[in-house]
């Protein structure tokens, strides 16, 4: 456009020049032809004059000419053209841009993106998806990536979907879940043009909702024993006739099972709080030794009650820890009473209190049941106990360890256990030293 312009403005140029020349050329000749032979010097310096008169006028009137053609065509044509140039180049940049942060979300995007012609040829796909729905390099259609999967959706369906819907599947892949949306694709004339499909994981989510499902089933459960031992022990001493002794142990029954819901209650309270309240821990500067002193203190009655013989080691100087000093107590209370309950009467418990670079820690040892290696990666698992009758006997909830690992995660702490069948337990817990 612009170089036609150019073109059109030399040609303009050319022809005024050419018919100023022609112009000089005749009114020379015109003025030429009226010298005679007989002219004077006096007519001839006239007739020169009248020339360079006219010569000047006509390069005036050229020179004048040419600035009003030139401006004429710059306003006209140039102008515009080079407007139209600059927002062409504009243009294409925004498009490569666009499409350069297309493909850049398409790569990093954790859902999967396909697209599909009208003859179900792939024609557009991200990592995600190739991922996500194990696509080989030789899958190159609909039916062969979605062949493989139980799923009740074809082409033409999706194509021929009504405006603005689209179907889902959800289908299990290996170990993952996934969640995939079918949308048709169209052209500016809503003319089909083929289909789009968003994929989804939805592992997680389906975990967690398992997970819930669980808790709740587990907790129904765990309150259904004990309500039913009560309710049963009360109506049987509302039925009949009972000595007192048997009433007594009816009603021991009753009070021991009451404990236990009331410590279920209450430890699923905590774990509930441990949930809820991120950042509300409140943290202080306290003294390990003494904590793990005062909490053998409070359980003394238990381990008399078995006779253990429990020693307690405290390493001088331990620098204070910082953290949720109640939570802290409350984890090292479980860890001592989980080995007095587990380990037979006049056994031997541990207790070592220490520090090493930044953190301080509590190992707790005792020589009692130990745990199977099977049941060690399952122990902080909610409700889960590795003999059930016999813990459920000591009024165990399956919960400790768990509310235990829960609080020690809030407090940048760790707890580690290591034990062995029948010879006994090793619990270490670490707290991060306050700095
Ligand atoms: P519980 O309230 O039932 O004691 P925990 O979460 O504290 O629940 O413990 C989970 C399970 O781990 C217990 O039921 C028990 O079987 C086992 N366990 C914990 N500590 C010990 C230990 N020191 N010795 C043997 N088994 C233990």
């Amino acid at each position: 456009m612009l170089k036609n312009a150019k073109t059109k403005l030399a040609i303009v140029l050319i022809i005024t020049g050419l018919i100023g020349i022609l112009s000089i050329g005749i009114t020379t000749i015109l003025i030429l032809e009226n010298i005679t032979l007989e002219a004077n010097i006096e007519t001839i310096k006239q007739s020169i004059l009248k020339i360079e008169i006219i010569l000047g006028i006509i390069a005036i009137i050229y020179v004048v000419l040419s600035i009003l053609i030139g401006i004429l065509i710059s306003k006209k044509i140039i102008e515009p053209s080079e407007e139209l140039i600059n927002a062409a180049e504009e243009n294409v940049k925004e498009v490569s841009m666009q499409k350069k942060q297309m493909e850049t979300m398409l790569l990093h995007m954790t859902d999967g993106i396909l697209a599909f012609d009208m003859n179900g040829k792939i024609s557009l796909t991200n990592p995600a998806a190739t991922r996500l729905l194990r696509i080989m390099p030789e899958d190159d259609t609909f039916d062969k990536i979605f062949g493989k999967y139980n799923i009740n959706v074809n082409l033409e369906k999706v194509i021929y979907l009504e405006n603005w819907t689209s179907t889902a599947q959800r289908v299990a892949i290996g170990d993952n879940y996934i969640y995939i949306f079918f949308a048709p694709l169209r052209n500016e004339d809503e003319t089909p043009n083929g289909v789009i499909v968003v994929i989804q994981d939805i592992t997680e989510h389906v975990k967690l909702d398992n997970m819930r499902k669980e808790f709740v089933a587990d907790v129904s459960h765990e309150l259904k024993t004990p309500i039913t031992s009560i309710m049963g022990y009360a109506d049987t001493l509302l039925e009949g006739e009972y000595d007192k002794e048997t009433q007594e142990k009816f009603l021991n029954v009753i009070a021991t099972e009451a404990r236990r819901m009331a410590k279920l209650v209450t430890d699923l309270l905590t774990l509930s709080k441990y949930d809820n309240d991120e950042d509300r821990t409140r943290k202080v500067e306290f003294d390990l030794g003494e904590l793990v002193k005062a909490c053998q203190e409070k359980l003394q009655i238990e381990i008399q009650k078995k006779k253990h013989n429990v020693e307690c080691f405290v390493t001088a100087n331990i620098p204070s820890v910082y953290a949720d000093k109640d939570g802290i107590e409350r984890v090292v209370l479980n860890i001592i009473t989980n080995s007095i309950k587990y380990t037979q009467e006049k056994g031997t418990i541990k207790m070592y209190v220490g520090y090493i670079y930044n953190d301080a820690y509590i190992k707790i040892i005792d020589n009692g049941l130990g745990i199977p290696e099977e049941d060690l990666n399952r122990i902080f698992d909610r409700f889960y106990r590795v003999d059930k009758s016999r813990t459920r006997e000591m009024g165990g909830t399956g919960l400790g360890l768990s509310i235990a690992k829960e609080i020690l995660d809030k407090n940048n702490g760790s707890i580690d256990i290591k034990s062995k069948k029948e010879q006994g337990t090793e619990v270490v817990i670490r707290i991060p030293i306050k700095k």
